[in-house]
């Protein structure tokens, strides 16, 4: 182990990357540049990004694709083996409690918040050599690169990111001149990070249930309670919610707060870390949970919006974890990708056995799904952003729409790129057991699978009507995708008129809840399908994503018989095409497209 550290910490040391296999063994991903070989992420950015934008940002791409592909890589296998340690006390006895992390960690934390500033770069210039905040598609292109090395700690870094957006738009001035420069400081020695306690032992989708209770007490609030899972334990600055004594029950009666993990006098404020989770994923990122014994925290916006305030910070990480899931995904495509195009078996390498193509499309088509639904997501927030009131209710229905789908697949497509490598596959200095403990958490934090799914059908496509802001914005693309075929472009008409009816329905009709998530898959399907035939139609742009939109008409929204074989001549054509190396023009495919 000391051998590790020393290697993490020096910053020299790295195997030369292994380019091929040994005596029979696939390679792995070790040594590729996560960006230069990912063409759909190219095509993507240069249609919603400015060119000017493009090209400043272009080199940082491949800088960490390729850091990516190498040392974060790395430093995230080693990470992963040594869990941060939880030490309650201090030698003399005092509740001094601290977390010790491996040199592999601290290092990654210096790539993320000392050089990328991921933490900052939505909120000030100075990021990457920008003069102004980068836009969304910008940063999450950047997490999406991050993250297909190193997942745990991509939670401090956005936590960090969406606490800042949160005290920026809520707090008062002097929280803010308080919290704000040592938030948004590049400089990780004296940076504060944050993170975002809700959860309760009484409830974690019930937010309303939150027991913690805040007093007024000589003029300051003081909380008292536990919290049960709190990630990023450690943070320097806390957002969380508790009831001020008197306030109503449910989530009406919940403050958001601001905890500093130190007071203005560099003493300890009174809460504790009591131990941390032993948990199944995530494992390089410290979760614990937290006793408030009188904590002093300050009161962000007004005490009975607590809860809404804190919805903001939401939707910001299920954007996020969508992003991931599509980092993990692609993760998942490259290792399988690059297995198949060498593993033997039978004389033959292994990619040429159709059934083993099969299983390499059920991995690709997931993850190229997810890559078009967050880069679309995260433009729709840039326009938000820039006051479209459209672009806000467009993205409202595709932040849980995305959370929900891509976290999902990505168990899947977790266990699919494991089978792939074989045996290989299931141990632990592969990545594959990594992506397999880390897909899960997805389905967890930030609201269930269920949650999602009831958000959007209830909330986002019932109370708020948004659905017809993405239903405006895919006929929009439809309309302007004029080199896909008419007939293609018409099937793709119909089957989002479909999903939105039968979005419309449950949400109509309580007692239809049962079917939130076919809904809410069907929604999501139908706009992936639109967006990669728009993709498709673009000058430029690798047209194979056109080719995914079938794919995903005849096995996501079309009926299947599982009684008959499956004899899609075209479907065998499309899958040599997919799976070759070659880009094609959306002439080239159109017979495959009617
Ligand atoms: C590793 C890890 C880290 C975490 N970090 C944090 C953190 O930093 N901060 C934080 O606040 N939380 C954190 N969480 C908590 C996480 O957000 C919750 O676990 C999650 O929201 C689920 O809440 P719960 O555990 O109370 O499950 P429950 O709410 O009890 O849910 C149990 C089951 O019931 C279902 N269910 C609940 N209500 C409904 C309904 N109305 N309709 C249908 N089904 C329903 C759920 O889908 C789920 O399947 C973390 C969790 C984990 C595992």
């Amino acid at each position: 182990m000391d051998a590790l550290i020393a290697r993490a910490s020096s910053g020299e040391g790295l195997a030369p990357a292994p380019r091929r296999g040994a005596d029979h063994i696939a390679p792995d991903c070790a040594g590729q540049n996560f960006y230069a070989i990912d063409r759909g992420l190219r095509d993507l950015l240069k249609l919603h990004l400015t060119p000017d934008d493009f090209s400043r940002l272009e080199p940082h791409f491949d800088r960490l694709g390729a850091l990516a592909g190498g040392r974060l890589d790395e430093l995230a296998r080693i990470a992963d083996r040594h869990p941060p340690v939880l030490q309650p006390r201090d030698r003399f006895g005092r509740d001094e409690d601290w977390i010790d992390y491996h040199a592999s960690y601290r290092e990654m934390e210096q790539i993320a918040f000392g050089d990328f500033q991921f933490h900052a770069m939505s909120h000030r210039g100075g990021a990457l050599g920008m003069d102004r905040p980068l836009p969304a598609v910008a940063k999450y292109a950047l997490q999406y690169l991050f993250v297909q090395a190193e997942f745990g700690l991509m939670c401090p870094i956005s936590v960090t990111d969406t606490s800042i957006h949160l005290i920026r738009k809520f707090a008062d001035a002097e929280l803010k001149e308080y919290l704000l420069p040592k938030m948004l400081s590049a400089d990780i020695a004296t940076q504060w990070k944050g993170t975002q306690f809700m959860t309760e032992r009484a409830g974690g989708s019930d937010v309303g249930a939150i027991e913690t209770v805040a007093r007024q007490q000589d003029g300051a609030w003081r909380l008292y309670g536990d919290k049960w899972f709190c990630s990023h334990a450690d943070a320097d600055v806390a957002l969380l919610l508790a009831r001020p004594e008197g306030a109503p029950a449910g989530t009406k009666g919940l403050a958001l707060f601001a905890l500093p993990r130190r007071l203005k006098d560099g003493s300890r404020n009174a809460y504790r870390i009591v131990r941390l989770k032993d948990k199944l994923g995530t494992r390089s990122m410290a979760s614990g949970e937290i006793a408030l014994e009188g904590a002093l925290a300050y009161l962000v916006g007004r005490p009975d919006q607590g809860f809404k305030q804190m919805m903001e910070q939401v939707n910001l990480s299920r954007l996020s974890h969508g992003v991931r899931a599509a980092a993990m995904m692609r993760r998942c495509v490259n290792e399988a990708m690059t297995c198949a195009r060498t593993r033997q078996a039978f004389g033959k390498t292994i990619i040429d056995y159709p059934l083993l193509r099969r299983q390499l499309l059920k991995i690709a088509l997931p993850a190229e799904q997810s890559l078009s639904m967050f880069l679309f997501a995260a433009h729709a927030m840039d326009r938000a952003n820039a006051g479209n009131k459209d672009a806000e209710s467009l993205l409202r229905v595709l932040t849980p729409l995305l959370k929900f789908r891509a976290c999902r697949d990505n168990i899947p497509v977790a266990t699919g790129a494991m089978e792939v490598r074989g045996g290989n596959g299931y141990i632990e200095e592969w990545v594959q057991p990594r992506l397999v403990r880390d897909a899960h958490i997805g389905v967890l934090w930030e609201g269930t699978s269920n949650i999602n799914a009831l958000d959007i059908v209830i909330r986002a496509v019932g109370k708020s009507r948004a659905h017809q802001a993405l239903e405006t914005a895919l006929v929009k693309l439809l309309d302007a995708a004029t080199l896909a075929p008419a007939v293609f472009r018409d099937r793709l008409r119909q089957a989002l008129g479909r999903a939105l009816r039968f979005a419309e329905q449950v949400a109509a009709e309580p007692a239809r809840e049962d079917n939130a998530r076919k809904a809410a898959s069907a929604l999501y399907h139908v706009a992936s399908a639109v967006l990669m035939t728009w993709e498709a139609a673009q000058p430029g742009t690798d047209a194979r994503r056109a080719l995914y939109s079938r794919l995903i008409l005849e096995h996501r929204l079309g009926a299947q018989d599982p009684l008959a074989p499956d004899e899609n001549e075209w479907e065998r054509e499309a899958t040599e095409i997919l799976l070759s190396e070659r880009s094609v023009s959306i002439a080239e495919i159109a017979g495959l497209l009617v």
